[in-house]
């Protein structure tokens, strides 16, 4: 059992939200924990639903259209019900001992930095706000005196087995990828699959956005960025290996040759309740690892050329400054386009690349508005970039 902590969900009613809050009644829900805050986007019944079971003082839908919904389903429960992007802002900067961020995308950088600034440790899933503002982040942490506890798997993994006190002894980190369900294809079979294809993932159940960027493997090039601005290791330092089953999460090597790896069943309630119970270990509702079951784990090189997300997620980090951020959001508007049909899987890291090549990234940014309009700006060249190949192949 924890000890009684407050804790707030930005994204509850997403995949990790949903885990989150059943880790969260796995250990005695609203008895041992006080729920400050819960979020949605549009799903209002689930919110409401979620904030009757965990007690939460107040329930934010991004959606406005959607406040009527959660009010009627919150009457007479007590329990605050608002809506719109300054109410996500006004709630993330209550404080209290952990704010889970897992708001989809972009979109969850604003409430993360509003948590960061009112003092509340930081149990972070949402990568995008590393990728775009990750020297921000940083900033702000120092700043507030508090501290980032990340819930991506694989960078979970790492922080379970990077040994400050070692740090200079740090050889390599090696950051696990599935693969995800086109692993095996060839390019000429890539070129017609559909998005139930894409979303289809092998080992994980998780977000739509997450699956498909697990397919296009632009999901990895982005925790790479996560693991450079997270972990005090040089970014040629870090490796991506493919690994099918998603069962070694990631890896640290240190200098004498000894490598130390997380594992687990793919779950991300694992994570999640590392997060939520640091500096303790604490029970999480996950099946055990059963390694004769499992029998052999396999491994692979990374493929740039049927993955270039790959290569477009290096060199974004390489460049720095705004570069990464730009490479989110253009990688966001082709995955839409992709989701919707208007584009086929493949012409989702071209369009990114082509954003890239003409993007002026600029100086490193200083201030959120910054990362704001770098990430508007590559949305609307993104756009361009989209309508331009749809007339120059029709
Ligand atoms: P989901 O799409 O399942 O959930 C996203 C959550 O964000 C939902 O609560 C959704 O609300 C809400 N939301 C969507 N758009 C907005 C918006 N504009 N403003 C406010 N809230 C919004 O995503 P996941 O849970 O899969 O992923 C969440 C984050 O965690 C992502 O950054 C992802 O990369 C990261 N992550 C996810 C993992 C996973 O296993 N799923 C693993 C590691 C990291 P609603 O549904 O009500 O509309
Ligand atoms: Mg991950």
């Amino acid at each position: 059992m924890v000890a009684r902590r407050s804790v707030s969900v930005f994204g509850s009613t997403g995949s990790v939200g949903r885990s989150t809050l059943d880790v969260i009644a796995a250990h005695g829900g609203a008895g041992t924990w006080d729920v400050e805050v819960l979020t949605g986007g549009s799903n209002a019944a689930l919110l409401a639903e979620q904030a009757r079971a965990t007690r939460a003082k107040l329930a934010v839908i991004q959606n406005e259209d959607a406040l009527p919904t959660l009010r009627e389903a919150l009457a007479g429960t007590g329990i605050e019900a608002a809506a719109g992007d300054a109410a996500l802002l006004e709630a993330a900067g209550r404080r209290v001992d952990v704010c889970l961020s897992a708001i989809a995308g972009a979109a969850g950088l604003a409430p993360t930095m509003a948590a960061i600034r009112a003092g509340s440790t930081l149990a972070l899933a949402n990568k995008e706000s590393m990728v775009c503002a990750g020297g921000l982040v940083r900033q702000e942490v120092d700043k507030a005196g508090t501290r980032i506890l990340p819930v991506d798997s694989e960078h979970s993994a790492i922080f379970q087995v990077l040994e400050e006190r070692h740090s200079e002894a740090i050889d390599r980190i090696v950051l696990t990828a599935s693969g995800g369900p086109f692993r095996a294809y060839s390019l000429e079979q890539m070129r017609a699959v559909t998005p139930e294809d894409a979303i289809a993932h092998p080992q994980w159940s998780m977000g739509v956005a997450i699956s498909l960027d697990s397919a296009t493997m632009f999901n990895k090039g982005l925790e790479l960025i996560e693991a450079d601005q997270l972990f005090p290791v040089a970014a040629h330092r870090i490796e991506i290996l493919v690994h099918p089953q998603s069962i070694i999460h990631s890896m640290v090597g240190y200098r004498d040759g000894s490598i130390l790896a997380q594992l687990g069943t793919p779950d991300m309630r694992t994570p999640i309740a590392y997060a939520l119970g640091w500096p303790r270990r604490v029970d999480a509702p996950v099946e055990r690892l059963d390694f004769v079951a499992l029998s052999r784990l396999d491994f692979e090189a990374p493929d740039d050329i049927r993955f270039p997300a790959l290569r477009i997620a290096r060199e974004a980090m390489e460049a720095g400054a705004l570069a990464p951020c730009a490479m989110n959001a253009a990688k966001e508007v082709a995955a839409e386009a992709f989701l919707t049909r208007r584009i086929p899987f493949l012409e989702i890291a071209v369009v990114v690349e082509c954003v890239m090549e003409s993007f002026d990234h600029g100086p490193a940014a200083t201030s959120l508005d910054d990362v704001i309009a770098a990430d508007r700006d590559a949305r609307a060249l993104a756009r361009e970039v989209m309508e331009r190949r749809a007339r120059q192949f029709a």
